[in-house]
């Protein structure tokens, strides 16, 4: 998949769907960052920064962060070398505000985005995906008890980290999350069908069929990238 432009992509679903998931097996192919407003925010908690701290309320309570300060972070973020050429984006953009902003920050530096991929799931599905979702707090690989679960129960397949569990997995904050993403963040599925860059694809399938299904649609848009 040679190009030379940089590839931005944007995977776009609810949580659960399996951005994530893909995000990081799309990165690898393409050696290029992924880059996941969540990601980024965990780690801003961890570290007790202030902006971890303003987050955290938020994040608690499953809300969403303001735009000016998610849109301060993930622009520092892909400012940053290893983002050179490009990003598969992941939880990032969530309301049309954010869609907006990353617009301007591409085409500021002449840069396109390659294709949305959105992953679609069923409520159902999703609430299964995210309960049953554990974590490695190392290398952040994503586990599921049932789909994909580690080869030694509760531990990192890759480091051998203890797993975890989101404390916004629970069920009361998954289902408010859920909420927040049909009011503010479906609006981009309509949004970018109108750029014509959505592209959907069907999330109820294995891991590796999206994966299958996700490599065919990137390779399509990253071969146009470079016309
Ligand atoms: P997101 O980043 O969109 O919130 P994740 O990638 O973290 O979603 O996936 C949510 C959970 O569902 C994880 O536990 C993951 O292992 C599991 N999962 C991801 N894709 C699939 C799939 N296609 N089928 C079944 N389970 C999946
Ligand atoms: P995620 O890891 O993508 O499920 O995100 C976890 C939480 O981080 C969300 O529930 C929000 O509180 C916050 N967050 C992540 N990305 C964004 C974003 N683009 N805009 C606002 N808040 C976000």
């Amino acid at each position: 998949m040679a190009a030379t432009s940089p590839i931005y992509i944007i995977l776009l679903g609810a949580p659960g769907a399996g951005k994530g998931t893909q995000a990081r097996l799309l990165a690898e192919k393409l050696s290029i960052p992924q880059v996941a407003s969540g990601d980024l925010f965990r780690e801003n908690l961890g570290n007790n920064t202030p902006l971890g701290l303003l987050a955290k309320g938020y994040i608690d309570r499953g809300e969403l962060v303001p735009d000016d300060v998610t849109i301060r972070m993930v622009q520092e973020r892909l400012h940053r070398s290893d983002a050179v050429r490009g990003a598969i984006l992941d939880g990032f953009p969530r309301t049309i505000a954010q869609a907006e902003a990353l617009a301007r920050v591409l085409a500021q530096a002449d840069r396109r985005i390659a294709c949305v991929p959105y992953i679609r799931v069923s409520e159902k599905s999703l609430l299964a995906r995210l309960s049953g979702r554990w974590i490695c707090p190392i290398c952040q690989t994503t586990y599921h008890v049932l789909y994909s679960p580690p080869k030694v129960s509760g531990i990192c397949d890759k480091d051998g980290s203890i797993l975890y569990q989101r404390p916004d997995d629970t069920e009361e904050t998954a289902r408010n999350r859920l909420q927040v993403y049909f009011q503010q963040t479906a609006p981009l599925i309509e949004y970018y069908r109108g750029k014509g860059l959505l592209v959907e694809v069907d999330g109820e399938q294995s891991i590796e069929a999206v994966q299958g299904a996700l490599d065919d649609v990137v390779a399509q848009h990253v071969a146009r990238l470079a016309l």
